[in-house]
């Protein structure tokens, strides 16, 4: 071959190689999904240090984009101050969690939801209402939705947890709910309580995660199950867009220091939104816990049987040696006056 020729030859093949070698990296690397944009305020409802003195609305709405919504309850309305999610679909609507609230008048859930609602066929879109977890502060709520037409509620004990949407190999196996046109799947995330789930909507590319992973104390049931579920959810996430990781409780300021217990006043609250980087940490939290307390910038993690089993074992030592001391002192006088 003439030297021009096999000179144009070689850079030929080395182009065509490099393009066969791009479209291998290309293939290889996860396709990511467009996802809707749409933003977050910058502060929340903190409450009050007064909530009495200075009344506020129980509930703040906030459009994230025209087809989903963020609802938090006032701290002043109770000190758990969940954020609930509601995001709808072209035939169908999820509501994540109902809140700490029971009372209608004092909560108005239900009818903010309904007026959210929009409507098909001239009636409301049907609802779905679902909950992360079955603590109290997640379904209090619930009371308000049981007797409106075309709203389902989910069961939140772990069996009705699991025939609703099927899991026949809990914790494994991913749950779909189609909404129309909008897919939210559901990830079963045991640790902090045995019936948590984390939501993954596709539309927004957001993961609604409960108390599974929120700006503040995790607190811990079962250690070993909790890491599992972060596995699971990083596994999971691996190839999909993640925008926002949302949870349900705001507990630290933007130091990372946690408000008192039960406080109904949030002065300099963290933001609500946590990232992928944040879920990745936490396998390794995990292993690095003392099983105890540990502190991380957007999370502490605590295991609040174990601190009470502390504290009680501290009280019943302090108690045990100051009544030795008693008794010691007791002795010596007695053997002085015989
Ligand atoms: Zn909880
Ligand atoms: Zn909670």
């Amino acid at each position: 071959m003439h030297t021009d020729k096999l000179r144009r030859f070689v850079s030929q093949s080395s182009d065509a190689t490099l393009l066969t070698l791009a479209a291998i990296l290309l293939s290889a690397l996860p396709v990511f999904a467009e996802t809707v944009p749409g933003s977050l305020p910058a502060q929340w409802n903190i409450g009050a240090e007064d909530c009495a003195a200075s009344p506020q609305p129980p509930l703040q709405v906030h459009s994230y984009e025209p087809t989903t919504f963020i609802l938090r309850q006032s701290p002043c309305a109770d000190f758990e101050a969940n954020f609930i999610y509601l995001l709808i679909g072209a035939d169908k609507a999820l509501l994540i969690d109902t809140g700490a609230v029971a009372d209608s008048k004092a909560m108005p859930l239900a009818k903010t939801i309904m007026e959210l609602l929009p409507d098909k066929d001239s009636r409301k879109l049907p609802l779905l209402v679902a909950h992360t977890h079955r603590h109290l502060d997640h379904r209090a709520g619930d009371p308000q939705f049981a007797s409106l037409p075309s709203v389902e509620v989910v069961p939140f004990d772990l069996k009705g947890v699991r025939a609703f949407f099927g899991f026949n190999n809990w914790p494994d196996g991913i749950a779909h709910i189609d909404l129309g046109g909008r897919t939210v799947d559901v990830i079963p995330t045991p640790g902090h309580n045995e019936t948590h789930v984390a939501f993954y909507d596709d539309r927004t590319g957001i993961l609604f995660s409960g108390d599974f992973l929120m700006p503040a104390r995790l607190l811990i049931d079962d250690a070993a199950a909790y890491r599992d579920s972060a596995l699971r959810v990083i596994d999971f996430l691996k190839t999909r867009p993640l925008t926002h990781i949302l949870g349900g409780h705001i507990e630290l300021n933007q130091a990372g220091r946690t408000y008192r217990f039960g406080s109904h006043y949030h002065p300099n609250e963290h933001r609500l939104e946590l990232a992928r980087a944040d879920l990745t940490a936490l396998p390794a939290a995990f292993e690095h816990f003392n099983g105890f307390y540990a502190r991380y910038p957007n999370y502490v993690l605590t295991n609040p049987i174990h601190n009470i089993v502390a504290l009680a074992s501290t009280v019943l030592l302090v108690l045990g040696v100051a009544a030795f001391g008693v008794y010691r002192l007791w002795r010596r006088r007695r053997s002085r006056s015989v």
